[in-house]
């Protein structure tokens, strides 16, 4: 995010040391606030100026002490939202106390820093090793890769590997080089977008509709392709709706197009695949077979036009924030003017990367992930998470409480072969090969029967109302289309890996308590509004009081849904005796 400097009017003059050292964080507050506090008593003080007070914005002239210093901003820090129920972020939340002493340990170690860390460049070629093997890396291949801060500058990189290549083929055949595009559909996230404006390359997006699922539907590709297309990005798992663009298809697309027009000089147009979320969890997830089954079986480097592919290890490769990784198939992808080489432990090594001085603990951290949970380790989690995401979707579909309110957008609880959802959630587990594979999420928005019936309840009040619990989860249209579906506006929650069964269950339970409060606070008004009775003011002024308050009222915990109507009785049963009175 970008800040912009904070001019404030100049700080109260202020020199009383006995003040100062009685309460030192008075500097830190607001000039405002340190009137307000310093006003009366200490009027005199104010006036008997020697030096100045600084507020938030500067640095101070003498520092405070350590432990005040932790304590203010751990203090502050707490109001920032509580990352477990962060359902709005891919990024991962959950690190165990061992992965947390190792990283400790490492936590002043520069990754730039070759000769000094030998060892860290060790472990990151080990990581890039299983990265490549996990993406379908031909033995035969000479992969090359490197970590990023995330899976946005990995992407700068896929993208400008793409340009030099390209440029070379067409300056080779003696053709202008000056208007290079990239296509990618309208459901990228802002980090394909921001490459374009970087990176000087023409941006053509592809509006996508309700049929494509609100991603790439690889037909459209013949649309935006030409000669001058350095390459297409296609996403393994899209921010909005968890879904795969089938890289599979777009390959047979593009074979397709350049037979069309022999007379290119790019052949090849290669795609990057943007695995953000998907570079991990296709490999642990969804095994040859599924994928095959889904047409999708070449969505890795087993297709000849994927060149480069990038994750994000802070998303489902489960480190803490600042990492990702971008590999190339054959080191022949990257051109040689984007490399620089260093001089390391007296050989050479070469670096591509828009960063030098980056923590390097986060590699070591990845590392021990993949060395902890082993390949069995990542599936587990993920089929938990899978189900978990599963059996929410079809909670939101089914419970009687919440029948006809809102459709699920995301797929993964469909099943392959027809679009069916199961009668019973635990065929999940049993045969999850047979539903569709996703990034576990669930994007979800009101049906439009719900809308027509309470065509004045914005959807995005469900969001603000479960922020009241804690939840945090966004409310955001979806990409731009064809079809104007992106005038409809979604809920997302993505279900990282410690989000278990009965935190969805909960969540559940909020969302429809959060719905029918909307729904009665609807009728009352609606009612109210048709009967046109306002008597008196202060009848009215009772009435958008008391329907307000509801609205800003706690829900009812006694009314829990829960999937199965045994516990469901159970649950009532213990709201029934559990004393909540003041305490
Ligand atoms: C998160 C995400 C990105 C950006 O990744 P960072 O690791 O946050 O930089 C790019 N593409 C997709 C599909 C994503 O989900």
């Amino acid at each position: 995010m970008l800040h912009t400097h904070t001019r404030r009017r100049s700080s109260l003059q202020l020199s009383d040391k006995e003040l100062l050292t009685a309460l030192p964080e008075t500097t830190l507050l607001s000039t405002d606030l340190q009137q307000l506090t310093l006003a009366d008593e200490t009027t005199k003080v104010l006036t008997a100026d020697t030096g100045s007070l600084n507020d938030k914005f500067k640095i101070p002239a003498q520092g405070l002490s350590e432990e005040l210093t932790y304590e203010l901003i751990h203090n502050e820090l707490t109001l920032d939202g509580n990352p477990h129920l962060n359902l709005a972020s891919f990024v991962n939340t959950f690190t165990t106390p061992v992965a947390n002493r190792l990283i400790r340990e490492n936590i002043n170690k520069n990754l730039a820093d070759n000769d000094e860390y030998p060892q860290l460049i060790e472990l990151t070629q080990r990581c890039i090793s299983i990265l490549a093997q996990l993406w379908k890396c031909d033995p035969n291949d000479k992969p090359i890769g490197c970590s990023t801060t995330g899976s946005s500058e990995a992407i700068m990189l896929g993208g400008l590997a793409m340009k030099k290549k390209w440029e070379h083929k067409m300056s080779d055949a003696g053709k202008d080089t000056s208007k290079p595009n990239i296509v990618m559909s309208c459901a990228c996230q802002v980090a394909l977008e921001k490459f374009t404006r970087y990176f000087e390359v023409e941006c053509r997006t592809i509006p996508v509709s309700t049929k494509s699922h609100h991603m790439l539907d690889p037909e459209d590709l013949r649309k935006y392709v030409d000669e001058n297309t350095i390459g297409c990005f296609v996403i393994l798992g899209t921010t909005y709706t968890g879904h795969f663009e089938n890289v599979e298809r777009c390959s047979e697309v593009l074979d397709e197009i350049e037979a069309l027009h022999p007379d290119w000089s790019n052949k090849n147009i290669p795609i990057h695949v943007d695995g953000a979320s998907g570079g991990f969890i296709v490999p642990f997830s969804f095994d040859n077979a599924h994928m095959r089954k889904f047409k999708m079986g070449k969505w890795a480097f087993n297709n000849p036009r994927v060149v480069s592919i990038n994750t994000s290890g802070h998303k489902f490769g489960l480190t803490t924030p600042g990492l990702g990784w971008v590999l190339w198939k054959q080191d022949s992808y990257l051109s040689p003017e984007l490399r620089f080489r260093l001089k390391y432990l007296g050989g050479v090594e070469e670096t591509f990367g828009l960063n030098f001085s980056r923590p390097g603990f986060q590699v070591v951290h990845q590392y021990f992930n993949f060395i902890s949970l082993g390949s069995v380790g990542y599936s587990e989690r993920f089929r938990r998470s899978l189900y978990v995401a599963r059996t929410f979707s079809y909670g939101l579909l089914n419970l009687p409480s919440l029948e006809h309110c809102f459709e699920v957008v995301s797929s993964i609880h469909e099943r392959i072969d027809d679009d069916s959802v199961p009668t019973d959630v635990k065929d999940y587990w049993v045969n999850q090969g047979l539903y569709k594979p996703g990034v576990p999420l669930v994007a979800f928005r009101l049906t439009d029967k719900f809308r027509n019936k309470y065509s004045e309840i914005p959807q995005v009040l469900i969001s603000s109302l479960l922020r009241q619990r804690g939840w945090i989860i966004p409310n955001y249209p979806l990409p731009k289309s064809t079809d104007d579906s992106d005038k409809k506006e979604i809920l997302r929650v993505v279900f990282r890996t410690e989000m278990k069964l009965d935190l969805a269950e909960l969540l559940l339970a909020d969302i429809q308590n959060v719905v029918n409060r909307l729904v009665s606070s609807y009728k009352k008004l609606t009612e109210r509004v048709e009967s046109g009775k306002y008597e008196s003011v202060e009848n009215r002024r009772n009435y958008v009081y008391n329907m307000l308050l509801e609205l800003a009222s706690p829900a009812d915990d006694s009314k829990q849904p829960t999937i199965d109507t045994k516990r469901a009785k159970e649950g009532e049963q213990r709201a029934k005796e559990n004393y909540r009175g003041t305490c």
